[in-house]
């Protein structure tokens, strides 16, 4: 299979015209190794002209579809092609208000499904942050209710992110998640998801690291208003400023996936043309997330 490289809207609704096409797509990165069923484990099959592959030994049906990412999406795949490469090219968030205009489907559909592909853009954590990297600790927010009708608790959220950098001192990827405090406690969590114990580590003075030290190999300076660490507060004035544009539509219990889906586009900006094979790679691997798991989610 040639994958789909690029970020031209015109070629991706050339490649993708119809249903059928999307599902040809998702079909060769599934079984890029082969059919194999599900049940039985017999590689044998009949293809069905939608491409469902039905097994010839206990007839057992799978969609390209079964066990994705796109299972069950109400609204089609084609949709589904769209929306995603909408979302991973572009440099800011649609909203899913948008979405819904643009696709002609619900908001809910739209804010479901996306929330989908931001749960798909997760990073495993199997990669963590090596070399060089700064981590500091920011709040977002504050706002107070809107006239709109959207009821925030005021608080501003607080936020710990991290940047691994080149050995040009670039940044090359960077992780935030949200805190409950700034405690070493809290602070871990994101080292310990994201932070290779090897790694070199600068941050501020802040004494919540220092228990930290124990593990990581961490330098901590003064932060002189920021100068002395200009990557990570580059980062986090990109992600303050991101998060004011979207705050009237972001709910704060789901910051998490609105920063999943900043750091999955940042880490990715080097290989922005195949950054649509990239994730459909993951939407082949993903379960389906169900509604109540989206939302318990955080
Ligand atoms: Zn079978």
């Amino acid at each position: 299979m040639e994958i789909f490289k690029g970020q031209s809207l015109l070629k991706f609704s050339k490649r993708f015209p119809d249903d059928l096409s999307c599902k040809s797509y998702l079909a060769d990165l599934k079984w890029e190794n082969g059919f194999k069923c599900k049940k039985c484990g017999h590689t044998k099959y009949s293809l069905r002209k939608d491409l469902t592959r039905t097994c010839t030994f206990c007839h057992r049906d799978e969609s390209p579809t079964a066990s994705t990412a796109f299972h069950k999406v109400k609204f089609g795949i084609r949709k589904a092609f769209f929306i995603t490469f909408e979302m991973v090219n572009s440099t800011k968030s649609l909203s899913a208000s948008q979405v819904a205009k643009r696709y002609e489907i619900s908001r809910k559909s739209a804010w479901m499904f996306m929330h989908k592909i931001r749960k798909v853009m997760e990073s495993s954590g199997n990669n963590p942050m090596d070399g060089l990297v700064q981590v500091d600790e920011f709040t977002v927010g504050g706002k107070e209710p809107s006239k709109q009708g959207r009821s925030y608790d005021g608080k501003k959220k607080k936020i710990v992110g991290a940047v691994e950098l080149t050995s040009e001192k670039k940044i090359k990827r960077v992780y935030a998640i949200r805190i409950d405090n700034f405690s070493s406690k809290s602070l871990k969590v994101l080292f310990d998801r994201h932070i290779s114990e090897s790694a070199k580590v600068e941050t501020d003075k802040w004494r919540g690291y220092r228990p930290l030290t124990k593990k990581w190999n961490i330098t901590q300076e003064l932060s002189n208003g920021g100068r002395n660490m200009p990557q990570i507060h580059i980062v986090i004035h990109q992600i303050k400023s991101w998060i004011r544009t979207i705050y009237s539509w972001v709910h704060p219990e789901h910051i998490n996936k609105y920063l999943d889906e900043f750091s999955f586009r940042i880490n990715r900006s080097l290989f922005k043309d195949t950054i649509f094979n990239k994730i459909m790679e993951r939407v082949v691997e993903a379960k389906h997330t169900s509604y109540k798991e989206i939302i318990v989610h955080k």
